[in-house]
Order: structure tokens, then sequence, then C-alpha cells
């Protein structure tokens, strides 16, 4: 692609128009109410919730993008300085509401940028999304595929959302006089309040179930966002008509549940696929390290269907926005890419998704570039077998990769300029 003519998710200076996928903090650094680089392209769903989050913001400079239909671009070509075309289709993301995906093709070839996404096969969204990459293709390659590495190594491995869903009620029901607090972000996981709502039964006063829907507490803000999404029904801001309660991840702590068990029974549940507990200090969800008594419903898979006692108070289940390892493969086997690029990095560490993807997808460029290094180092010192340090380092490479596990989830940087 011609340098300097899109960015995704990245809000510097030096290009001609910027594409958002989705509304979560890590995507919109560097975004605010005082925009002016360039129009701004996102989806329907996106640009209702963009003014709540960004009050003042010039809404002239937003253009929105409906799921499944292609718009061509007209931008100017900085190395040539001809117009050019640029097409551009959205495909949702199975992320969180509004989350989409970006397939560009223009002289460049194809481009996918798959933002934050889950690709669960059984789902009708991926269906949907599948069968839209399919008739946009049109049989062409995707040449280069930007993709959401967050969980990108075999060891995550997670259930579908319903399953995770079931999973939360069943913790829930396992605790029917306590309260339940469970943590959430500022968007997102709206799927699994529903469930939650729509399936458990509220009690009257003589402990019989009553047909009253079980609403679920969230914050003003949050509230908001829900009302925004036509979501009238199931919440509320008053604490005394529920038992159970949403609250932001930031506030959801081994202190905040010990200081409310002072007041009533609370259990806390935090629906993520991020690993906990792997740090000796305090963990980004302020948990500190200590023993995890697992519970795994399926005993086929010790990662599959895993519910995690992480505390007296607290409980993890797997219920992920993100794909997990198997999901990423899938969906690489599917779009069979020619190039690749994770889009989540962090200051310390970077699992390039190539890395544990070259079975299927064949170089790894940060493996690659890894390996090149090892071979110049090894043909200076030749005292040990090539073949042998080689494998050593190969090893101490993987480990290194799972014990920043905690690390580099910890999301700095998510967007890219495409060029
Ligand atoms: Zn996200």
């Amino acid at each position: 692609m011609v340098l300097g003519m899109i960015s995704v998710d990245r809000w510097a200076e030096g290009s001609q128009v910027y594409f958002l996928t989705h509304l979560h903090a890590d995507h919109t650094a560097g975004l605010s109410s005082r925009w002016k680089k360039g129009p701004l392209f996102c989806s329907s769903i996106t640009a209702k919730l963009f003014s709540p989050k960004f009050p003042g913001f010039d809404l002239s400079l937003l253009r929105v993008l409906e799921i499944g239909q292609w718009y061509s671009l007209s931008l100017v070509s900085l190395w040539s300085g001809l117009e050019t075309r640029v097409e551009v289709i959205a495909i949702d993301a199975n992320h969180c509401p509004g989350a989409v995906m970006y397939l560009f093709r223009g002289d460049f070839g194809n481009m996918l940028y798959t933002g934050d996404f889950r690709w669960e096969v059984a789902s009708k969204i991926t269906e949907m999304g599948k069968n839209m990459l399919l008739s946009a293709l049109n049989n062409h390659k995707v040449d280069t595929l930007y993709i959401d590495n967050t969980y990108c190594n075999p060891s995550y491995s997670f259930p579908s959302r319903d399953v995770a869903a079931q999973q939360v009620v069943n913790i829930i029901n396992s605790y029917p006089e306590h309260d339940i607090i469970i943590g959430i972000d500022s968007l997102g996981k709206e799927e699994l309040l529903l469930y939650i709502s729509n399936t458990l039964k509220v009690k009257d006063k003589d402990q019989k179930e009553c047909m009253q829907l079980m609403q679920i507490w969230v914050w003003p803000e949050r509230l908001q966002t829900m009302h925004i999404l036509g979501l009238h029904d199931n919440f509320t801001t008053k604490t005394t008509l529920t038992r159970i309660r949403a609250v932001p991840r930031y506030s959801f702590s081994i202190e905040t549940l010990q200081g409310l068990n002072t007041m009533r029974p609370t259990i806390g549940i935090m629906p993520s696929g991020l690993p906990w507990a792997l740090n000796k200090n305090k963990s980004s969800c302020g948990l500190p390290s200590m023993k995890t008594e697992t519970i795994d419903l399926d005993t086929g898979n010790r990662y599959r269907n895993k519910v995690e006692k992480q505390h007296e108070y607290i409980y993890t289940v797997a219920y992920s926005d993100h794909s997990c390892f198997t999901d990423i493969v899938d969906f690489v086997k599917f779009i069979c890419p020619t190039h690749m690029k994770g889009i989540v990095s962090s200051s310390s560490s970077y699992v390039d998704p190539c890395y544990h993807l070259r079975h299927i997808y064949g170089t790894s460029s940060l493996y690659g570039k890894y390996m090149a290094e090892e071979d110049r180092e090894s043909g200076k010192g030749k005292c040990k077998s090539d073949e042998r340090l080689k494998r050593k380092r190969i090893k101490q490479y993987h480990s290194s990769l799972h014990k920043s596990r905690v690390s580099l989830l910890r999301r700095f940087k998510c967007g890219v300029k495409l060029d």
C-alpha cells in the first residue's frame, strides 16, 4: 500500500484517512474530542457510541460504514501524486458492540485488518463473516493479514462464549444467598449479562420463583451505553432491585470483595481469557499471586471449559471476546494470507503470530529474524555444535514467551499505519 494513506486504530499525523475498529481504550489511545487530522471511518454502532465518549467531536469528520457493503475512497498516492482508488468493506468482528474488521483492496492487493476479533466456529456471526469474506475476496488472496494476536499461543484454549456464559450462571446459582459482583469493561460482555439476566429467576419474599426479570446493576455511564445499544429492560442503577452487580474491571479486586464480605456474603466473577495469578506481584487485575483451585468441567482437555476459583470470594471464567489459539488457527487456515503481522504489541514483549502458526503459514518474520541472529552468533564462536546451540536457544525463546504471558497482555499498542 502506498505509504501514508490509511491508518487503522492509529491516531498519529501522516495519513489521509483513519479507521477505527471499535471503542476499547487501547484502540483509541491518541484520539480526542479535538480530532482534526482527517475523516474517521467506523461502523454505525461505534458512531452511535462515539459522542458520549468524545463529547464535542466534530461529527462532520465521522464516516459511517454499513457492515457488508463496499465503499470506494479516492486518495492521493504520496509516491506518484496521482489519484488512486481504495475500496473497503467492514465485517463484524464478533468482539464487542460495533467492532469490525476491515478488508481493503486497491493497487496494493488485499489487506485484511481484524482488529480485536473472536472467530467462534459455531457462531452465526462468524459464519456470516466467513461468507462475507469469501464473497468479498472472490477467489483472490489476502496479501497481508493484520491479526489480533492477543491469545496467539497454544496454551490459550477457551470454550465458546455460550458455554462460558452457562458456567457463570452455574456459579451464581450455587450461591443463592450471595450478592454477585461481575467485572466488566466500559464496553463488551453485553451478551453475557443478557444471558444471566434472562436465565436467572427472581425469587419473591416466600423464596418462590416469580416471573419478574432479573435485572443487573450497572454504573450510570454503563446504563447510558446499554440504552444507546437498545437494551432498556435488563439493567438498572438501583442496587435494591438486584443481587447481581456488573462493576468496572478496575474496581474488581480481592480488597473490594473482602470489604463487601464484611457487610454481605459476596462472590466475585471475572469473565476473561486473561491468565491470572501468574505474577509474583500484583497482576493487572489487582490479584496477587496465589494457589488456584481448578475445577475442570471437561476432563478431556484441561484448558477447555475451565472455571477457576482464585480466592475464597473470586472465580474466573474463560469468557473471552478475543479468539483463542484454535480460533486463530482456524481463521488463518481459512484466510491463508501471503504475509501476516500481529496487531498487539507491548513494551516488554510481542508474540509474532507467525511463530506458532508457521506450520500452516510458512515463515515467521520474528522467528526468522531471531534464527538469523542466532546463526550469526553461533558462527562466531564454534565451541559448541551449531545444532545443539540452536535447539537450546529455540527452547529459551519459547519459554520466555510463556513467562511473559501476563505482561504481553498489557496491551499498549494496537493500531497500524498500513504501508
Ligand atoms: Zn477490544
